[in-house]
């Protein structure tokens, strides 16, 4: 088998950075066939870039280059995140639209591309990750590259009514077909990107998710991403595991604990979590001082606008439940803005009664995964998970939420502080099971054995 070349914005060129899913699973793949990953090296320079530079680590080399100011803040900054992030999160009004900043995003696409093609010999298969490179397949085929590459989206696909406000949107898909295999987290999404090939382009299903369009065919298909299920469980019972637990323990003392663990941003529903939060408290005042919510949010992004106000949202939130219904002795919300080691969430989650889990819009969410994994047979906490999340589709024994329906919302939380072992034991086995074995290893291997079996194109 050939090397296998990764594309992604940030890579792991620190075994500290490795934590995350898609960086254990770029990582493990590149190590099992030797290949090179590429991206940004996180650095900006002063001037123009300089040529790449390349490091190597364990049989895997890395291809980085800095990006210029300009590059830094329209690309990355701008179109990825600042248009590309909210559409595909169904937050059109949120976007920035800017037509200098898709320019430049397509530049840096080519910059990277050539960057990338000048190391490929005939064998080797490119699999390009999430929506900073939607348009590196036409990329390396205009930089002279004519083997194999896959994509993999990591966020959300909008429906195509959504995808449609991208003024670029014709440019966008007709580049994305210059891929060979689109991965996406859901049916939903690949029906969505799909649906919109057909309205936009007649494009005709072909069956095995192959669409012919643009005078070529795709395949596009649903590849959910999995955890290293294992992996956290054994972190669940590390030293440091213990710790964490031990020390909320002692904040907890008998209450019950209800757990929110997500990166601070407008598509995970928090503002609308903690209004539930406080219907619950309204309504069930026979949980006062016997449940403590607990959510950890650190900042990210803290550049960009939305994020600090929704920073001041939730701290607003945050304090008028506490001082409606906090006690001398309960704080009936903490929320902590801060981020923890990955075993000291897995502490977290074990010692919690509660997993919320309730993104307004999201491509996966590995919480809700880590979540499951972390949890003991004999006494499993019960994840609550909204219907928006991509991890909805395989983890239906969860219960399952629209985290709009607020007062719907809070009464989910009160049945599951409330259900008997015997169900949580139930529910909990089947997500498990699903967790288990559509692990991190699943996932990558799915998509290789399809990008793979085009090694002739
Ligand atoms: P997203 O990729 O949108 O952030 P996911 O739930 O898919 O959402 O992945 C988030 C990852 O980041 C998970 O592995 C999770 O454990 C980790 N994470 C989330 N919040 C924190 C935090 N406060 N501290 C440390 N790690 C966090």
């Amino acid at each position: 088998m050939g090397r296998l070349i990764a594309i992604s914005n940030r890579t792991a060129t620190q075994s500290a950075n490795r934590a995350g899913g898609l960086a254990v699973a770029v990582w493990e793949s590149l190590k099992s066939t030797g290949g090179v990953w590429a991206g940004w090296s996180g650095e900006i320079s002063p001037g123009e870039p300089d040529g790449p530079r390349t490091l190597s680590d364990e049989g895997v080399e890395f291809l980085l280059t800095d990006l210029s100011q300009d590059e830094h803040d329209a690309y990355y900054l701008g179109y990825a995140n600042s248009v590309l992030w909210p559409v595909f999160h169904y937050r059109v009004d949120l976007a920035t639209f800017d037509a200098e900043a898709f320019k430049v995003y397509a530049a840096v696409n080519q910059r990277i591309a050539a960057m990338v093609a000048g190391r490929l010999v005939p064998g080797d298969s490119v699999w390009v990750h999430d929506y900073h490179f939607l348009l590196m397949g036409d990329s390396l085929r205009r930089a002279g590259w004519t083997g194999p590459i896959g994509f993999f989206l990591h966020i959300p696909f909008p429906s195509p009514e959504i995808f449609r406000a991208l003024p670029e949107h014709p440019w966008i898909a007709r580049a994305m077909c210059a891929f060979n295999v689109i991965g996406f987290q859901s049916e939903q999404d690949r029906s969505n990107f799909t649906r919109y090939l057909v309205e936009e382009f007649h494009g005709e299903e072909r069956g095995e998710g192959e669409i012919a369009v643009f005078g070529t065919t795709v395949k596009a298909k649903a590849y959910p991403i999995g955890i290293d299920a294992e992996g956290f469980r054994e972190a669940s019972n590390s030293e440091l595991a213990q710790q964490a637990e031990a020390r909320i323990g002692r904040f907890l003392g008998n209450r019950l604990l209800v757990i929110g663990v997500d990166r601070m941003d407008y598509s995970k529903g928090l503002p609308q979590r903690f209004e539930a939060v406080g219907e619950l408290f309204d309504v069930h005042r026979e949980l006062h001082g016997n449940v403590s919510v607990t959510q950890i949010a650190p900042p990210s992004r803290s550049k960009v606008d939305e994020y600090k106000e929704l920073r001041v949202e939730l701290d607003r939130l945050a304090g008028r439940i506490n001082g409606d219904y906090g006690d001398l002795d309960w704080i009936p919300l903490r929320y902590l803005a801060r981020s923890y080691q990955r075993e000291e969430l897995a502490g977290l989650f074990k010692i919690a009664r509660v997993g919320l889990v309730t993104p307004l819009r999201d491509g996966m969410n590995l919480v809700a995964k880590e979540f499951v994994m972390a949890q003991e047979e004999d006494d499993p906490g019960v994840l609550i998970l909204s219907e928006f999340a991509g991890a909805a589709e395989q983890l239906t024994a969860a219960l399952i939420v629209n985290p709009h329906d607020r007062a719907k919302l809070a009464e989910t939380i009160h049945l599951a502080l409330t259900m008997s072992l015997d169900e949580r034991q139930h529910r909990w086995r089947s997500l498990r099971d699903i967790v288990v074995s559509q692990d991190i290893n699943w996932w990558r291997n799915r998509f290789l054995k399809d990008l793979h079996g085009l090694q002739s194109v």
